[in-house]
């Protein structure tokens, strides 16, 4: 079969012709439909730090995906060949102390597709049964495919309750436009988002929200306290990794107020927690991935209910060949989520 891969320890990927592997009695073998491009995928292809002590090569990348079903092992019993899934991409081990405890995302011996084990940009992808999510046929691929980002933005912003609170944003890629229509359809007023590239500006006005704001022109302390009558965001979420949004959104944070972490900062980051967070007062989640699989039946609801439209995200479709373009424009910035569409 066709897939990309990274066979070599330095920029780049290459088109490979990998052997299909077999699913186990407790695996499926999915045919691919679409797979999205996550952030950490460009790490990869850029082979940064991170990914140059992660990844062991060779090895076939992606992880965003929705496939059909296209034969089970033996002790499967709630899936069959045809069926039409997403797939939670971090596989767990269900026996560590947080599986244990219903903390599966923070699984202690976590393995993500497409990183410890081969991946997604393929024209097939075998995987435990129990990490396919089953969808509803008419859904298109792509959406299909980021089911999962969307249970990141879906834990991001719902750690707590949002209706009728002011929240702000910084950051708007792909994982922050989710973020602001995830807040949008849960009664969030009003949605300030952060943002410096003007593509994504413009993105994230189409998604709902109230005001965009570029740190780079806009004093954007000024205008958050103004906007709230000069009491901060009652939640602050933050999705860009960038060190200077979060000492922001920290100071922009009402005392008593929620914040909730999704960016991966490149860095150690350095602030004053006495003052930005202790004497505030403010609670804190880290969000790791997504429940599994409580967050899996928000993420469903909120797309085939209708209520969520995330087209507007998805902007570029490619085919698998097409590989170098999709990650150069990906280093551009200048996109929402992109798509390989495998046939
Ligand atoms: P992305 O890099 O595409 O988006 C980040 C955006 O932040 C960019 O559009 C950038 O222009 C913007 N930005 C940079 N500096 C800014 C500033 N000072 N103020 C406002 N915006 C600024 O990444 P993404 O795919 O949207 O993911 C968002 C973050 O979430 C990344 O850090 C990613 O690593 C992280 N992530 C974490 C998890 C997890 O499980 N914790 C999962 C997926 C992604
Ligand atoms: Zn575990």
């Amino acid at each position: 079969m066709k897939a990309i891969a990274k066979t070599k320890k330095e920029k780049g990927f290459e088109i490979i012709d990998a052997k299909i592997k077999e699913p186990g009695e407790n695996e499926v073998l999915i045919k691919v439909k679409a797979s999205t491009i996550c952030g950490t995928d460009l790490h990869i292809y850029k082979w940064d730090k991170w990914s140059s002590e992660r990844i062991k090569i060779p090895r076939i990348v992606g992880h965003e995906m929705s496939g059909e079903i296209a034969s089970v092992g033996k002790n499967v019993k709630n899936l069959k060949p045809g069926d039409f899934v997403s797939v939670e991409t971090h596989i767990i081990c269900g026996e560590c102390y947080a599986c244990k405890n219903n903390r599966q995302e923070a699984c202690m011996n976590l393995k993500i597709l497409g990183i410890d084990m081969d991946g997604s940009y393929a024209e097939y992808v075998t995987l435990p049964a129990e990490n396919c999510w089953k969808n509803e046929k008419n859904l298109p691929p792509e959406i299909a495919s980021l089911k999962e980002p969307l249970g990141n933005a879906v834990d991001t912003v719902l750690s707590e309750d949002v209706t009728g609170k002011s929240i702000l944003i910084t950051g708007c890629g792909p994982l922050g436009l989710l973020s602001i229509g995830v807040a949008k359809v849960s009664g969030a007023y009003p949605i300030i988002a952060t943002e410096i590239n003007e593509y994504r500006i413009k993105k994230a006005k189409e998604m709902g929200a109230d005001y965009v704001l570029n740190p780079l022109k806009d004093n954007i302390y000024e205008i958050v306290m103004d906007i709230t009558k000069g009491n901060g965001v009652d939640v602050f979420c933050e999705v860009s990794g960038n060190e200077k949004a979060l000492i922001d959104g920290l100071n922009l944070t009402t005392p008593g107020g929620r914040v909730s972490i999704l960016g991966l900062f490149k860095d150690e980051v350095k602030f004053d927690i006495n003052n930005l967070v202790v004497l505030k007062g403010l609670r804190i989640y880290g969000i790791t991935g997504r429940k599994i699989y409580s967050t899996w039946y928000k993420t469903s609801a909120l797309i085939e209910s209708g209520i969520l439209d995330i087209s507007p995200v998805l902007t570029h479709k490619f085919k698998l060949e097409e590989f170098e373009k999709a990650f150069n424009l990906m280093e551009t910035g200048n996109c929402g989520k992109i798509a390989f569409i495998i046939d």
